[in-house]
């Protein structure tokens, strides 16, 4: 009997996860209702894609595929440590910045410490806390008249920390929130919390961020050793499928992540499209420049339909409908729109990233349909 059942035999910690559920894939929405030109604003994506130039060098990189990658990644690591101004000592590459947070709960956590996050938080930390068997701290989030509603609580997630508080986790700006610190909430978090915790500011969407005023990190990495930066290319670069990202840290915690960091896992193809994408920073900031326009004007649309709308300095918006959210994204479906349902303690809203600017009109006029 006992043999039907092998996944009995995973480690506990791990029995009890239950799975990250990404935005629905089109082709799944495809099979499902039969539906043709569905959008998908469900994964905070990039519409515009990469630079050319990445999707030239990715097609070129196509034909030496027989080959493993560059396991050290050197020359996508000495372009970053050159942009970032820092020694490539303290760059390390992952699948996606996802791949370099698990790999920071690996390395730093055991079932006798813990780790602090923030409630509405990236869905991603309790797991990747958890899996290791450490206790996950969710510090409640501020509240939704506070003057960066839903967002981080920085004096509550230090006033969390605890001796065997081995990491926190700070989205920066937050999904699936939008919300933002500002530099001198951060600074004052990094110069009060404990030194033997890692502090791990998740900048995912800092090159939107930066267009409203969140600060880079990477200027207080000299004095604080304990602090560790992850990015990624799947935002601003435009490169989600082929999983590139990237932590700054101090030199030893980078040594730390390569004793678990799998020999290849950055894949040739995703070496060549981010570096080439990295040296068309023209390409870049237009493409952030036009989602935070249309980020302005979905907002201001938003408004005129009365539908609460967190503050937001990334490529999304959460958008509060004051209804059960479920039922509005089943409707919104059927329209062919996907958006991401956000659930938890948050049932009355929707999380919708910024598409194309045809994109966005087709769900700006399927919502109003959808709420009636
Ligand atoms: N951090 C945050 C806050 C995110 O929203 C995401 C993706 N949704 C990630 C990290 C991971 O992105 P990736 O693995 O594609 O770099």
């Amino acid at each position: 009997m006992s043999e039907a059942h092998p996944g009995r035999l995973a480690v506990r910690a791990v029995r009890e996860l239950s799975p990250y559920v990404p935005g629905k894939p089109i082709s799944e929405l495809e099979r499902e209702l039969g539906l043709r030109d569905i959008i998908k604003l469900a994964s905070n994506e990039n519409p515009h894609g990469p630079s050319p130039r990445a999707l030239a060098a990715m097609r070129a990189a196509l034909g030496q595929a027989w080959l493993y990658p560059d396991g050290a990644c050197h020359e996508l690591k000495l372009a970053l440590a050159q942009q970032l101004k820092v020694d490539s000592a303290c760059v390390t590459l992952g699948n996606g910045s996802n791949d370099l947070l698990v790999l920071l709960a690996e390395a730093f956590l055991t079932s006798a410490h813990s780790a602090v996050h923030s409630q509405y938080s990236f869905a991603v930390y309790p797991l990747a806390i958890r899996q290791t068997g450490a206790q996950a701290i969710e510090v409640p989030a501020l509240g939704a008249d506070s003057e960066m509603p839903l967002g981080h609580d920085l004096e509550a997630m230090r006033a969390a920390v605890r001796d065997h508080t081995r990491l926190v986790f700070i989205a920066n700006p937050n999904n699936p929130t939008g919300t933002w610190a500002s530099g001198g909430a951060l600074k004052r978090f990094l110069e009060r919390v404990s030194h033997d915790t890692i502090v791990v500011l998740d900048e995912a969407y800092f090159e939107y961020g930066l267009e409203r005023g969140t600060p880079d990190g990477v200027q207080w990495l000299a004095q604080h050793p304990n602090l560790v930066i992850t990015r990624t290319f799947s935002k601003a670069y435009g490169l989600a499928g082929v999983r590139v990202g990237y932590c700054v840290s101090h030199p030893e915690i980078s040594d730390v992540l390569n004793r678990v960091r799998p020999p290849f896992n950055v894949n040739s193809i995703a070496q060549a499209g981010a570096l080439a994408a990295l040296a068309d920073q023209a390409h870049m900031r237009e493409s952030v420049a036009e989602t935070m326009r249309e980020l302005t004007r979905v907002e201001r649309e938003l408004r005129r339909l009365r539908v609460w709308t967190a503050p937001s300095a990334t490529n999304f918006v959460l958008v509060r409908v004051g209804v059960p959210a479920g039922p509005v994204y089943e409707r919104l479906l059927r329209a062919g729109v996907i958006v991401r349902p956000v659930g938890g303690a948050l049932q009355d809203a929707l999380r919708i990233s910024i598409g194309t600017r045809a994109h966005n009109d087709r769900m700006l006029e399927a919502l109003p349909r959808a709420l009636s």
